[in-house]
């Protein structure tokens, strides 16, 4: 342990149980965040998924305090939802550069580092939608499906080097993301989850830390659904 972690998003939800997490077991934990700042004990840096000059001010920040990037998890997300029909083309780009785009600059960047050090984990933060498709998703039904064409990709790149790249595909978690959802979507959805219960972040996090482990190196473009038996495995 003691590796140089970086979560992205890792100020809230999802990305700060994961963040926990890492920072639970030992190692040293970076998150990006927007303006909210860090919680204690991790390194806090200010960066846009979008922007790729902030990335790299990010990087340089996190890998003079922490050394190069070992483990990247691109978590940071958004959802802007709407019918097929009634989509702008700016609503579509708009999530696929957070989402798919800002996950690529990010393993990109980190896969330098990675090459050099001949070990990495990269886990994507994908979505149950990405495999299932959505109602009202297109845009972010296409930006969590291309997160596992790039993880397999990579994976056919960087596998030999002891890097992996895994995808964690998350059913319904109780976040500010669904908090934001109508009671009856958030009902009928719960009724389709044979575990029946929402999930939590902490499930999420005890998978990402999973795949992030040093011995599980022969884990590699495998998608890991985390969803109570939402997606049934897709
Ligand atoms: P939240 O809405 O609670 O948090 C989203 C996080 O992403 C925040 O940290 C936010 O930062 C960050 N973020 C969004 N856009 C950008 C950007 N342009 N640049 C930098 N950071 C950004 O979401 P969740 O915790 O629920 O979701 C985390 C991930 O998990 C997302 O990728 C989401 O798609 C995925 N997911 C979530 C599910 C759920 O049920 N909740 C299900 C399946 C997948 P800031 O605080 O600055 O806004």
């Amino acid at each position: 342990m003691g590796r140089s972690v970086l979560v992205t998003g890792g100020n809230r939800g999802i990305g700060l149980a994961i963040a926990k997490a890492f920072l639970a077991q030992g190692d040293k934990v970076a998150v990006t965040h927007r303006g909210s700042g860090a919680p204690e004990g991790m390194l806090g840096v200010k960066c846009d998924v979008t922007s790729s000059a902030e990335i790299d001010a990010a990087f340089a920040e996190v890998e003079a305090a922490h050394g190069p990037v070992e483990v990247l998890v691109a978590n940071a997300g958004i959802t802007d939802d709407t019918l097929l029909l009634r989509m702008s083309e700016e609503q579509f780009t708009r999530v696929l550069d957070a989402n798919l785009v800002g996950a690529f600059r990010f393993a990109q960047r980190a896969s330098k580092g990675m090459l050099r050090k001949k070990f990495g984990r990269i886990v994507f933060i994908s979505s149950v939608v990405g495999l299932s498709g959505g109602a009202g998703q297109v845009n972010y039904a296409a930006s969590k499906a291309g997160m596992v064409g790039m993880a397999r990709s990579i994976t056919a790149e960087l596998g030999s080097r002891n890097i992996t790249a895994n995808v964690v595909a998350p059913g319904f978690i109780t976040t500010d993301m669904t908090a934001e959802l109508p009671d009856a979507v958030r009902d009928g959805v719960l009724k389709r989850i044979p575990a029946g219960r929402y999930g939590s972040v902490e499930d999420i996090a005890k998978a990402v830390t999973f795949l992030a482990a040093d011995d599980s190196g022969y884990i590699n473009g495998a998608v890991l659904p985390v969803d109570g038996g939402l997606g049934m495995g897709h």
